[in-house]
């Protein structure tokens, strides 16, 4: 089968998303799988001295072919997923993780990339090329090449199995989100529910032929429920049902995540006792920044300690509001958003409804466009490229010289069969192609309420100032992906990259959603046009850092449930805890300040720890924030649109990508080693504020 029939495997463009098929995968990722091993085979058997050119870069360039067929399906099954490619894609799951294990542990491979790093040529290697070496070598052994053969059998077994449960757990989470759903008959019960959900739900309930209103679990719905509805019964079953999903307390039992997150750490704990570690912490944190789980942990420590008076006084407060002036004797986890929403309302002065108003997505995109060109000097325009969904959009990014540098798909709205939360991933890295080099393509992911159709007529979509900064966090993740000038494969974007600093590009375009100077250019009230008044603004600003304390906390209590789990817990052994849920009972007990009721099952539902990349990693987010932080505190120093700063950035962090150490990048770019003080400044964590 070759590409004329087969659109996966098509490489002279972009991916064939109008044309690529359930049917097509298999065929595709077995001739990619063949092609790969044959390669795989010829390099281990050549007798010639092992050089870059006779190893490293033919593997690089078979595996980069099945790595965009891959990607394209597991893209497509997460955003448009279908029972067939679902079948599809989990049937092949097992072959392609064998493929990466068996490579992972190829001993005569491992020998050869010993062999350039002990040749006389590895000295005068660049940095990138260098650093893809080193990081070979590190991978080899965290991927068993020195185990003896009966345990390198065992190891991949681990690590199949392991890939099979991840994606089973986001499938169990997505079909239960999926399956349930409530209708309201009485629109008195939803009395306080912002219009333009009322009528999504209506429409919803007639699209299946039912009467009332129908409400799910799925972010643009649940949210705004929460912090509105009137009606406290309400909240109350739609918290229960987003806290029980895909647990043993949801709807379905087939659905129930519990044995598979037991089943992960316990195989997560084999797989770092085969490799000689304590625990699996500790094979976490080899490629990444930080360097034992003992620092972590002090790190999130201290950091609670930080946090918890703040957190205490936004508990008492928001408590003591409910209790006063809403009537609620006692506050429970469903009441808090909706409490703290009239709380903020009643001392700023505003709704998150009436600042959404000003975000209309056109406006939006163009602000951050605009803030981007600005201070990085490239221009973006929409462009066309075949897509998976009629709403997703294609974009182009050029470099001042005109010459094109990346391309991207924007994916924004929830639907069903489309995985929740918000995500970069990369389509294709920028590689180095004979005389040519290929540009980066990225896919960003979101999870926004769709326009609404009122009187057929299609609205422009409004975002939530949270929403907002989502998509400027991910479109930093883009921007690493795509301003890299790295072609060297294995450390070029975000290839590379420790974990730990992965969120700096990203979590430092937030900070430009609170400044005047941007948002002023990218709002404009949907009915009136106006663009956001600036006594609005402000009082936005003073309620940014509004019950930051709990925030900090909560994800606090997250990253440090997830360094627990995988240092304390050893599942089926003598260990302080019989389950995972008592770990995370323990770690609310050390740093919770709010009470959560004894159904809460958000572990059941946390993908990051068990589906994504973030096991013993979650703290990532809050160790990168030191970064971010400090690194826009330079921007604050010369200017929050400085093209000077903004060129400096662009050098020193995101053309880089994984060429180097995340920190010597920093430092490069910061003038001097990071600093806790911007990061506490920003969320109002300091005494004189
Ligand atoms: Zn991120």
């Amino acid at each position: 089968m070759n590409a004329n029939d087969n659109p996966l495997l098509d490489f002279q463009g972009l991916p064939r998303f109008d044309r690529i098929a359930p049917e097509h995968v298999t065929p595709a990722i077995e001739t990619l799988l063949a092609e790969s091993r044959a390669i795989v085979e010829r390099v281990a058997a050549s007798t010639a001295p092992a050089d870059w050119d006779g190893v490293a870069a033919p593997i690089a360039a078979s595996l980069d072919r099945l790595d965009r067929a891959w990607t394209a399906v597991r893209h497509m099954n997460a955003v448009v997923s279908t029972p067939a490619l679902r079948e599809t894609y989990n049937s092949n799951l097992p072959k392609v993780t064998a493929f990466y294990a068996d490579l992972g542990q190829d001993e005569r491979l491992y020998a050869k990339y010993r062999a350039i790093a002990a040749s006389a040529a590895f000295a005068t290697f660049d940095h990138a090329k260098r650093r893809v070496v080193e990081n070979e070598l590190r991978d080899f052994r965290l991927g068993g090449a020195e185990l003896p053969a009966d345990r390198k059998a065992r190891f991949k077994q681990v690590q199949e199995e392991l890939a099979g449960l991840a994606a089973k757990f986001d499938d169990n989470v997505l079909d239960a989100t999926n399956a349930w759903a409530h209708y309201v008959m009485d629109p008195a019960a939803l009395a306080g529910v912002p219009a333009d959900l009322i009528a999504q739900a209506r429409a919803d309930a007639e699209a299946e032929g039912k009467p009332g209103y129908r409400l799910t679990l799925r972010a643009p719905c649940y949210l705004p429920v929460m912090q509105y509805a009137d009606d406290r019964a309400l909240r109350a079953l739609m918290h229960r049902a987003y806290s029980t999903l895909a647990s043993d307390l949801g709807a379905d039992p087939a659905h129930d995540n519990t044995a598979i997150i037991e089943r992960i750490l316990a195989l997560r704990a084999e797989e770092a006792k085969l490799l000689g570690y304590a625990n699996f912490a500790e094979v976490s944190l080899v490629p990444k920044m930080a360097a034992t789980p003992a620092e972590v942990l002090a790190f999130v420590r201290d950091l609670a300690q930080r946090a918890r008076p703040f957190a205490e006084r936004d508990y008492a407060e928001v408590a003591g509001f409910a209790r006063t002036e809403l009537g609620i004797a006692d506050p429970q986890a469903w009441d808090l958003p909706y409490a703290s929403e009239k709380l903020r309302q009643r001392r700023y002065a505003f709704s998150d409804q009436e600042v959404k108003q000003y975000f209309r997505e056109d406006r939006v995109l163009a602000g951050l466009f605009g803030l981007v060109q600005t201070i990085y000097g490239v221009s973006i325009a929409e462009s066309e490229a075949p897509a998976w969904h009629p709403d997703v959009r294609f974009y182009e990014i050029r470099d001042r010289d005109g010459g094109r540098v990346g391309q991207f798909y924007l994916d924004l709205y929830a639907r069903e069969g489309k995985q929740r939360g918000a995500w970069m991933d990369d389509a294709v890295n920028r590689r180095c192609e004979g005389e040519h080099i290929r540009n980066p393509v990225a896919f960003l992911t979101c999870n926004f309420a769709a326009p609404a159709v009122v009187d057929s007529q299609r609205r422009p979509a409004l975002f939530t100032h949270r929403e907002v900064v989502t998509l400027f966090h991910e479109f930093g993740h883009g921007l690493h992906l795509l301003l890299t000038r790295v072609d060297v494969p294995g450390v070029s974007g975000i290839e590379g990259v420790e974990w730990d600093a992965v969120e700096l590009p990203s979590q430092i375009m937030e900070n430009w959603c609170w400044e005047w100077d941007v948002l002023q250019s990218m709002t404009a009230h949907v009915d009136t046009g106006v663009p956001l008044p600036r006594a609005l603004f402000d009082r936005m600003r003073a309620a940014k850092n509004f019950q930051s304390g709990l925030a900090t906390l909560r994800q606090i209590e997250f990253a440090l449930f997830d360094m627990l789990l995988h240092t304390e817990y050893l599942p089926g052994q003598q260990s302080a805890h019989p389950d995972a849920r008592s770990v995370l009972a323990a770690a609310r007990r050390e740093v919770a300040v709010v009470p959560r009721p004894d159904y809460d099952r958000f572990m059941h539902a946390f993908g990051h720890v068990f589906a994504g990349g973030y096991a013993a990693g979650y703290y990532s987010y809050k160790w990168a924030e030191v970064l971010s932080a400090d690194a826009f505190s330079l921007f604050e120093e010369v200017g929050v649109l400085s093209p000077v700063a903004g060129a400096r950035f662009r050098e020193e962090v995101l053309a880089r990508g994984g060429s180097r150490p995340a920190l010597e990048s920093f430092v490069a770019f910061r003038g001097r080693k990071p600093q806790i003080d911007a990061l506490l400044r920003h969320n109002g964590m300091t005494t004189s504020s």
